[in-house]
């Protein structure tokens, strides 16, 4: 019989229940008693459709209140001592505070997991940290589950990974790697409390093992895992998001009952394991995206390896399914407006009966689920046909492209001399990086617009309202280069797939980001293309209120393409390739209509980098191809800005030159401008506007620090090329702080061009 197991289902609930009760709590308006049982009856419901799908062991130890990871600094010690806290007797309310800070103490820093969208609390580790088990939360989960007669599987992330994904912190230098002969034995602990509990297997994460880790973490996994062996359960060694076939001969030799492998992510990488002696689990049900399997194409795979691996061949998903939304059957608008598309996505839960699918066809026969087969069948047969999704027009427009096409028509310096000639910029240009406060009365105003409650002629005009306020108080403050607000956009990449094609939106298709912050990525499902302009009406109008050069304003198309599920038919650079020509449109229809400074925003270029760095060239390659493609063809007096946010550029700064922008900004102000020194020693060659205030608070800085902050810039930037701008959009902010902040920001600028 094949084995069908579960790691982890989304802790939120399909109406995000478990965000309400706990902001309810946070707000004091319901007791810790109230969040509990929210939490308990969630779990109970998530284990019951595990059960459902005949699972022979559901997922434990998965639930947390705010995030895994820091619930596992909890049991095994490591919480920071900075807050004071005992780890053996936290209270609900302590936990939090770790989560999100108190009056003496910042939060723990968060950080990406892996390349997912999920942020965990990233572990303080010192070189005294001491360890200590407390394995309450997990046996708690254990128990529960058996209570109700379930078998049950207690899923942790495994100590290499622990270490790996921390940080080390205070005076004396070390290596955290160090700490694993002191973190072992808590790890023997918690297992063995689990063992104890009636665990009898239990899984252990170590996703670091699909990175490139240096030696000697590699070669710590034999001394971890045989301290782990001394506790009395089985182990599943479970690794997702990319292959580690370059390990397998490694991890096959270590002393555990078991391994899983991502075949959706790296199917490849099967025949490094096929001649396993233990038990093999094989993750074939994407746990990253929404996609409804082929069923007949993945047990093509799986019945070989039934005849082979017999009673060890183990099923589940790639990886655990916190990464997808909930339940596709709640999306009434989009089975009646999209049909189709509906026919082809599965969430958690039709997922999870997918693998109910499985686990029959493989223990009963095909015949067992013939109907569910031909459902699968069908779905993807008609996914493959859908002639709304395989565009000709579409596919001959990228076919066709010239083989310059991703070129501006002359080099930066004989465009930049083109620009200045008639944008006329005083040194030292301003400008803002797109947004202005987003008030409650623009948010109502959508609000009652999507309701059906403010006709359109209204909302247009409270947004062209919004605009001319922002243009005037920009002229005020005497910018050069403006902007109208973005008042009209709810976000930057939903703003933009509700008006191209291809994209569809979910109701309820919410995944866990951080916390309680929850996230509805837009679903790109066909080709992309651009059927009306979309930015042209509302930046015309902008420019219309000004004599200075107004900005026209983009999301790039990576960044639409990160911030989304994307579909997996075909390749992603393609997906990026299509959505950057759909944008192109806009760009050129925008130039015709005499705005002729855009910028084309890609905050999340950094973030697309593949786990592995021998992918990256490949990746940053097209990412910055499809960056320019979105710009081709346009004069090479119109100027291209681009914008990204706080994040490691050192070892992109080739790719981000190579996207060939007129002008970048970047977020530089928290890191005291070392990033622009990045810029600067790499010589990056257009202009740079590094960002010369904190826009995440409502502090007004001090001229002398913005000042302090610009004398830096032009230390690495030659004067002629450096812009001043705020380090990111402004629309969180409030009105009054953000006329100050730039205020500040103008002054400082005039008191240089003076001086320089
Ligand atoms: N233009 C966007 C804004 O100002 C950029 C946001 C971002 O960089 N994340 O809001
Ligand atoms: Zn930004």
């Amino acid at each position: 019989m094949t084995t069908l197991h579960f790691s982890g289902f989304p802790r939120v609930g399909a109406f995000r229940e478990l965000k309400f009760a706990q902001e309810k709590y946070w707000r004091k308006e319901a007791g810790e008693q109230e969040l509990l049982d929210v939490a308990k009856g969630l779990r109970e419901k998530n284990w019951k459709h595990q059960a459902a799908a005949a699972a022979d062991f559901v997922a434990v130890a998965d639930f947390t209140f705010y995030d895994h990871i820091l619930d596992l600094q909890v049991a095994t010690g490591a919480i920071p001592a900075r807050f004071g806290f005992d780890s053996q007797n936290l209270t609900l309310e302590q936990y939090f505070q770790l989560a999100r800070g108190n009056k003496d103490q910042f939060a723990i820093e968060m950080t990406k997991w892996f390349d997912t969208n999920y942020h965990y609390l990233v572990p303080e580790f010192h070189a005294d940290t001491e360890f200590k088990a407390n394995a309450a939360h997990y046996v708690q989960q254990l128990q529960e589950a058996k209570a109700l007669g379930l078998n049950a599987k207690p899923t942790i992330v495994g100590p290499l990974t622990f270490l790996w994904v921390g940080k080390e912190k205070g005076q004396a230098a070390f290596n955290r790697l160090d700490l694993l002969p002191k973190l072992l034995p808590v790890y023997v602990d918690i297992l063995t409390a689990l063992a104890e509990a009636g665990a009898e297997w239990i899984q252990i994460d170590e996703p670091a093992l699909a990175v490139d880790l240096p030696q000697e973490w590699l070669d710590a996994y034999e001394t971890a895992y045989a301290a782990l062996s001394q506790a009395d359960a089985k182990i599943l060694l479970s690794t997702y998001f990319g292959s580690v076939a370059a390990h397998a001969g490694r991890l096959k030799n270590l002393p555990v009952d078991g391994i899983h492998i991502d075949l959706v992510r790296a199917p490849e990488q099967l025949d490094a394991f096929v001649d396993y002696g233990k038990v093999l689990s094989a993750g074939v049900i994407d746990g990253r995206n929404i996609w409804r399997a082929n069923l007949e194409q993945v047990l093509a795979v799986l019945e070989p390896l039934k005849a082979k691996l017999g009673e060890r061949l183990w099923i589940s998903s790639s990886c655990s399914l916190l990464h997808t939304p909930y339940d596709l059957s709640v999306e009434e608008k989009l089975k009646a407006d999209k049909p189709d598309l509906y026919s082809w996505l599965a969430f958690t839960l039709q997922k999870t009966d997918e693998l109910r699918v499985l686990k029959t066809a493989l223990n009963q026969g095909r015949e067992a689920v013939a109907a569910d087969l031909a459902a699968s069948r069908a779905a993807a047969g008609s996914r493959a046909a859908s002639t709304e999704i395989h565009r000709a027009d579409v596919a001959e427009r990228l076919a066709d492209l010239p083989a310059d096409a991703d070129r501006r028509k002359s080099p930066f310096a004989e465009r930049i001399k083109a620009q200045q000639a008639w944008l006329n910029l005083p040194a030292l240009p301003t400008t803002t990086i797109g947004s202005f406060p987003q008030t409650t009365e623009i948010r109502q105003a959508r609000a009652a617009f999507k309701k059906g409650e403010l006709s359109a002629a209204d909302y247009e005009a409270a947004m062209k309202k919004e605009i001319a306020l922002v243009v005037e108080e920009q002229e005020k403050l005497d910018i050069d280069v403006l902007v109208h607000g973005e008042a009209e956009r709810n976000d930057m990449v939903e703003y933009f797939g509700e008006l191209l094609s291809g994209f569809a939106f979910t109701q309820y298709g919410w995944v866990q980001s951080y916390g309680s912050r929850c996230v509805k990525p837009p679903i790109i499902f066909g080709d992309v293309s651009r059927p009306n302009a979309m930015t042209v009406a509302w930046s015309t109008y902008a420019q219309s209120l000004t004599k200075r050069p107004m900005k026209g304003m983009l999301t790039g198309p990576v960044t639409i393409l990160q911030w989304s599920f994307v579909r997996n038919d075909i390749p992603r650079a393609t997906v990026c390739k299509q959505i950057a020509l759909a944008l192109n449109d806009e760009v050129l229809d925008l130039e015709k209509a005499g705005i002729k400074v855009i910028q084309i925003d890609e905050p999340a270029i950094r973030e697309g980098l593949p786990l592995k760095r021998a992918d990256w060239d490949a990746y940053l390659a097209w990412a910055s191809e499809a960056f320019r493609l979105s710009s081709t063809g346009c004069e090479d007096s119109t100027q291209i800005h681009t914008h990204m946010c706080y994040s490691e550029f050192n070892d992109i700064l080739p790719a981000i030159a190579a996207m060939d922008a007129d002008v970048i900004t970047i977020e530089t102000s928290r890191s005291d401008m070392e990033l622009l020194t990045a810029f600067g020693d790499f010589k990056y060659p257009n202009d740079i506007g590094p960002g010369v205030y904190d826009i995440h608070s409502p502090r007004v800085p001090t001229e002398a620090e913005i000042e302090h902050l610009l004398r830096k810039a032009a230390e690495v930037v030659p004067v002629e090329r450096l812009w001043v701008n705020p380090d990111c959009g402004l629309k969180t902010r409030g009105w009054k702080e953000t006329v100050e902040q730039l205020q500040a920001m103008m002054n400082v600028t005039r008191k240089l061009r003076q001086e320089w």
